[in-house]
């Protein structure tokens, strides 16, 4: 339930509300829109019966969630979610650029593409060091041996660094190296994984789940928030459908649909979303144009010689084309990049 204030109501008003509830073992989100202020009651509003909140000095009425999916639906926080990565900020008017190769393969590698995405002026690299792979004799990943790279990689330029973790094993592991965790599509409905991810205080990249609805997806931030990691980016990567030309098919018209159904910030994953190179500065375009804040783009010196996802990543020319194409399409819609 939301409460939502007058627009005369005073900061005690506001002041108020929290402390009852408080008292009575609930928590508070305040959002501050242009004109009113809007009060998200977090826990079960059981506790409120009998309470008669709408009597309270500055409130206007009660808004019921009719949502499955309650912290992380526009209705509990009208104004769309910013998320704070040490100086970055994502789902501000600033696009979120996530870029890296699909694997951490070795140091030279790993090296060379964080020197080459720095000197791009972009905040994000990624590399999966646990790869959750379909066939279990492909290329698994570096493990922890990959973190560290990643982990150098950081220090060396100074990027944020994004990777994702694949069970709650290796949980504590990763987050000293991470500062931002990946839940992959395979692991997007991985209950306890989402639940452990939601006790940090870590933020989160939530992909798509392959063959998940927007409703299960956003349920699946639901686990995350509940805990409390309000910190939940989402990303669109390509579902499965009939069509066998693209490795997937991406969904865009998700995004302007999570934008009014969430305020939470979503990128877009052309890269696993068409499986095709020559698909992804036309999806990126396409992703930013329909409103995304942010993409994350699979980047490797040598696409012919990657150990994972080779077809579908850019080289660092690639990479540079998308990044002036998508600037024009930023200059458009008054976003930077
Ligand atoms: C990845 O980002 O490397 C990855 C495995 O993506 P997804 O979970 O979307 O398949
Ligand atoms: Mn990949």
């Amino acid at each position: 339930m939301v409460i939502v204030m007058k627009t005369t109501a005073t900061n005690d008003d506001v002041k108020n509300i929290e402390r009852l509830l408080k008292r009575l073992d609930l928590g508070a989100h305040i959002s501050e829109g242009e004109e009113r202020i809007i009060i998200g009651v977090i826990g079960d509003k059981r506790l409120l019966d009998g309470v008669p909140l709408e009597l309270m000095p500055g409130v206007d009425k009660l808004v019921p969630i009719v949502e499955p999916y309650k912290l992380a639906s526009r209705t509990f926080d009208p104004e769309p979610s910013t998320i704070e990565v040490g100086e970055s900020q994502i789902g501000g008017k600033k696009l979120t650029i996530v870029a890296g190769p699909c694997a951490v393969e070795d140091e030279e590698q790993i090296l060379k593409v964080a020197r080459y995405l720095k000197s791009q002026g972009i905040d994000f690299i990624r590399g999966g060091a646990y790869k959750p792979r379909t066939s279990p004799y492909s290329f698994q990943g570096l493990e922890e041996e990959g973190l560290k790279l990643l982990a150098k990689a950081r220090k060396e330029t100074g990027l944020l660094v994004v990777s994702e973790v694949i069970s709650t094993e290796f949980l504590d592991q990763a987050v000293e190296y991470l500062d931002v965790i990946q839940i992959g599509a395979r692991n997007m409905q991985n209950f306890q994984l989402l639940r452990e991810v939601g006790r940090l205080k870590k933020p989160v990249i939530l992909k798509r789940g392959l063959a998940s609805t927007i409703e299960e997806w956003l349920n699946a931030a639901e686990y995350i928030m509940k805990e409390g990691n309000y910190d939940v980016i989402l990303c669109e990567r390509g579902i499965r459908t009939f069509e066998t030309y693209t490795r997937n098919t991406l969904d865009l018209s998700c995004v302007p649909l999570i934008k009014e159904l969430s305020h939470l910030p979503i990128i877009v994953d052309p890269s696993h979303g068409t499986g095709k190179g020559n698909l992804v500065i036309p999806m990126s375009r396409a992703a930013i144009a329909a409103g995304a804040d942010g993409l994350m783009i699979e980047v490797h010196p040598d696409p012919k010689s990657a150990l994972s996802d080779g077809p579908q990543s850019l080289d660092f020319d690639g990479f540079s084309e998308l990044m002036g194409e998508v600037a024009k399409i930023a200059q458009v819609l008054d976003r930077e990049i």
